[in-house]
């Protein structure tokens, strides 16, 4: 009796035990059909982001800092470095990163910021020739430069030497690249091992302006700036520039030739890619069939650590309306938060890794 009952009892146990292996097999079958639903999502910081969050009393920082949150759990996006556009004097009230760094302390393994767009960057334009720059105004450049990264900023940004107009209300700015202005910035950055985010439109030699510019508020002739920004990165072998927006040129000057001759020649150079569509078809990373270019591919390969991602998303508060160019620019911040996802995703795995994340923590500081 008792030797019948105990065989009962084994068999009761094989059945559970084979009906628990069923079942983990059924499980696992289905999460592998999840995965291999899309492409393999690679995770990934963009360096380069503006928020709009309007100007006070109507203002609402959390609300865009929220909408990033949102979009970074969507796209894959672990972390974002805000920082504000680089404004100049004659655009209403200018903002910085006063605005909204409140909201971005209390997300902190989230997000990182850059200053200066709203300040240094008025400063600068304001000034405009290098000869008006007297002993007061450096101290006083000096001291807000300064007061940004006590504020705990990773550095400057966006801080812009040639940045053309592209739609009303999109500020022409233009100032010599070796600017003393921005040459005291380069010493500060090296001096404080901080990061300098570079809007600068290449001109490699003096150009009529293309017929897509609207003239004014640019220039009839774009004149050629390329020996003004090798001063500048000439300057401090230690200033970290990150030379915003590669891969979404729009004269054309920007060659993966270029790049290759720029990287080589400056050792604390890096470059920020912004994988949306731009006017120079010829210099994006990506052909149509969505792979990379030949000549990317080996420039990306023999300066692995030199790329970041630099979306230039605009994320705005669900409060803010209006029609101004930031808000032009959000609408296309999901079409560039899949061509990037789309450019990872074509990269070998190492490189994908590298371009998308690593670099970014090890020339920010940030934490992993
Ligand atoms: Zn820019």
């Amino acid at each position: 009796m008792k030797s019948r009952a105990a065989l009962r009892w084994f068999w009761f146990l094989v059945v559970i035990a084979l009906a628990g292996v069923h079942l983990a097999l059924v499980a696992a079958a289905v999460s592998q059909a999840q995965t291999s639903a899309g492409p393999p999502r690679i995770e990934w910081i963009d360096v380069h982001v503006h928020v709009i969050g309007g100007r006070a009393p109507r203002q609402d920082y959390d609300g865009a800092v929220n909408a990033a949150l949102a979009v970074m759990d969507e796209a894959g996006i672990t972390k974002m470095l805000i920082m504000p556009p680089p404004q100049v004097h004659t655009q209403p009230s200018p903002y910085d990163y006063e605005s909204f760094v409140k909201p971005l302390k209390r997300q902190a393994k989230r997000f990182a910021f850059l200053g200066g767009g709203g300040s240094l960057n008025v400063i600068l334009h304001a000034v405009g020739d290098g000869s008006q720059v007297t002993d007061r105004l450096r101290r006083r450049f000096e001291d807000q430069a300064m007061e940004i990264l006590r504020q705990g900023a990773r550095g400057f940004g966006e801080i812009a030497a040639h940045h053309l107009s592209h739609l009303s209300g999109h500020p022409y700015e233009s100032i010599a690249a070796d600017h003393p202005l921005l040459l005291l910035l380069a010493d500060i950055a090296a001096r404080n091992d901080a990061v300098i985010d570079f809007h600068f439109d290449l001109v490699a030699e003096d150009t009529k302006a293309p017929e897509w510019l609207a003239v004014p508020p640019n220039p009839a002739v774009l004149r050629a700036n390329l020996a003004s920004f090798e001063r500048l990165l000439g300057h401090s072998r230690k200033a970290r520039v990150v030379w915003a927006h590669a891969g979404s040129d729009m004269l054309g000057y920007w060659t993966t030739a270029l790049s290759r001759r720029f990287l080589e020649r400056h050792t604390s150079l890096y470059m920020s890619l912004r994988v949306g569509p731009g006017r120079a078809p010829q210099n994006h990373p990506l052909t149509k069939a969505n792979e990379i270019k030949r000549d990317w591919l080996s420039l990306l390969q023999d300066f692995p650590d030199r790329f970041v991602i630099g979306g230039d998303q605009f994320i705005a508060s669900p409060l803010i309306q209006g029609g101004g160019p930031g808000m032009i620019f959000a609408q296309r911040a999901a079409n560039i938060r899949e061509r990037t996802s789309t450019f990872l995703a074509a990269l070998p795995v190492d490189l994908a890794r590298k371009i998308g994340r690593e670099n970014a923590v090890r020339l920010y500081k940030l934490e992993n």
